[in-house]
């Protein structure tokens, strides 16, 4: 072997770490740089924190709802502190599980920040070099604040992590997941939320029916949600608190603006033009379905390419990578079906097609089943929460081609769901489908009368 390692990785999050984990698994001699923390995004300031923090927001919820079934509970206090240090204990945790992980399947860790010498060559923190015969980006992203005086007294979700005081007032900027997925956590922490999104409709992306339906529920949690509206600028008062003002006039005081406005590409200091690595206007970096960049030598993936960006999308190009690599796969990664959910309160979960795409690709050939009801256990609870299901059939082949839902649990419905739609599922079989009674899911395997 001519260089140091056979393939050396950029990044030790989800899809660095799998790929890098799964090559050395099949013999190959890799390595892994990492600058920060061990396991990336998802595990440090991502999925993993984040869904701690809303199993701690649910339950303020639960002591309203349990009233109706008899159980008198009051929520006395809420202890940021206890919540966050319990939650940065975990994160360690998991920081030395990655660490075992890596040195148990022979992965070299090397510790520091890396940038590209040449098509071959890393330097690391400006000192020594590594050569390897691939070199794979996997360095992920980083969230992007506008360009709004005042923007430095704003955090984002990286900072929301470790925030040294619980903000009694929040402005959370934004429409995308990790704005409604906060605005949920800070609303049943006990903030005073607003949720302040630029357009007219949170969640944009979604099913059309679907982002009505969650926002009229995550407004009637008493999250205040203005639409149309902007910040202008943000002053930090002699009180502490934060001035807001509007682009449409008028203002408001918080004690904390986060903005969750999208995330950036981290290629910063990677040295991408220098080496000859293509990227597009918005920073990703360019590839082929084979994660090749313009450089031959240089492969990239996970939320640095652009491809959707969640964690199990970076862990199934890992393996794709190393399948194409090292195991003569010669197929592209599909990227068709891919399940999602938004863990606000209650839970937006969604495989496939949303109505207005399968409108848009097949016209009248489609049927859409939708039901909406209110759970069974707020019948009992007084909480006027509803949940809403919609299945969309490609009328001609009976298929399956979209299902969402709003409502507790629905990362957890939908995704058995994304198995039966892989599968090529028709209605018929959802039809034939016996129920697990009583459940919210068996409404999937119910709905007889297609919505008019
Ligand atoms: P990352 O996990 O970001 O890893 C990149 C790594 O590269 C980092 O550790 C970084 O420190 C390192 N690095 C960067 N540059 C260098 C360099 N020059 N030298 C050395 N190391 C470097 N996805 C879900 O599927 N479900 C969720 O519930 C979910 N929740 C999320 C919540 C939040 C608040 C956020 C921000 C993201 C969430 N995501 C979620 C998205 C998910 O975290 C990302 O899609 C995933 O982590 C991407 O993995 P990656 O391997 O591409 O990059
Ligand atoms: P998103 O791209 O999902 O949303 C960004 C939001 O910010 C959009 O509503 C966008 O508005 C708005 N925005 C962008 N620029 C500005 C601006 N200059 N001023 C005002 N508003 C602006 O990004 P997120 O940061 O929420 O999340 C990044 C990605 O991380 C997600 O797309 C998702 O893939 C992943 N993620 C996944 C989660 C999960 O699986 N549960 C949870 C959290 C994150 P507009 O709609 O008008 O463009």
């Amino acid at each position: 072997m001519s260089h140091d390692f056979e393939l050396l990785v950029i990044g030790a999050g989800s899809g660095g770490v799998r790929a890098s984990r799964m090559a050395a698994a099949k013999g190959v001699k890799v390595a892994v740089v990492e600058n920060r923390y061990l396991g990336g995004t998802c595990v440090n300031v991502g999925c993993v924190p984040k869904k701690l923090f809303v199993y701690a927001s649910e339950y303020s919820e639960k002591f309203r709802e349990a009233k109706g079934f008899g159980v008198d509970g009051e929520l006395k206090s809420f202890d940021w502190p206890t919540l966050r240090d319990n939650k940065s204990n975990e994160i360690s945790r998991l920081n030395g599980i990655y660490n075992n992980l890596l040195d148990n399947s022979g992965v070299t860790l090397i510790h520091g920040t890396a940038s590209l010498k040449d098509g071959h060559t890393v330097e690391v923190d400006g000192k020594e070099e590594y050569t390897a015969d691939k070199i794979l980006i996997a360095t992920g992203g980083w969230p992007f604040k506008p360009d709004v005086p005042g923007a430095e007294h704003a955090i984002t979700s990286n900072e929301a992590f470790y925030l040294e005081e619980f903000p009694q007032r929040v402005v959370v900027v934004g429409g995308g997941y990790i704005a409604v997925e906060f605005a949920g956590i800070f609303n049943g922490l006990g903030s005073e939320t607003t949720l302040m999104y630029r357009g007219d409709q949170v969640l944009r992306g979604f099913d059309e029916g679907i982002r009505n339906f969650a926002a009229e529920q995550i407004a009637a949690k008493d999250i205040n949600i203005l639409t149309n509206t902007d910040i202008e600028r943000i002053e930090k008062l002699d009180s502490g608190e934060l001035q807001v003002d509007l682009k449409s006039g008028g203002s408001m005081l918080t004690d904390a603006v986060m903005y969750a406005t999208g995330r950036r590409p981290m290629t910063d200091g990677l040295n991408l033009e220098q080496v000859g690595v293509n990227t597009r206007k918005n920073g990703t970096i360019i590839t082929d379905d084979f994660f090749q960049t313009s450089v031959p030598s240089i492969y990239a993936l996970g939320d640095v390419i652009g491809t959707p960006a969640l964690t199990p999308v970076a862990l199934a190009q890992g393996m794709k990578l190393v399948a194409n690599f090292y195991s003569g796969d010669n197929t592209p990664m599909d990227y068709s079906n891919i399940p999602t959910a938004v863990f606000c309160q209650p839970n937006i979960a969604t495989v496939g097609l949303t109505e207005e795409e399968a409108v848009a690709e097949y016209g009248d050939d489609l049927t859409v089943f939708e039901s909406s009801f209110k759970p069974m256990k707020h019948t009992i609870s007084g909480l006027a929460e509803r949940s809403m299901m919609k299945l969309l059939v490609h009328t001609s082949t009976d298929k399956i081609i979209g299902a969402h839902m709003v409502g507790p649990d629905a990362g957890e419905i939908v995704q058995g769901l994304a198995v039966a739609i892989k599968a090529g599922a028709t209605k018929a079989i959802f039809d034939s489908t016996i129920g697990i009674h009583p459940t919210a899911a068996e409404e999937f395997v119910t709905m007889r009368s297609p919505r008019n």
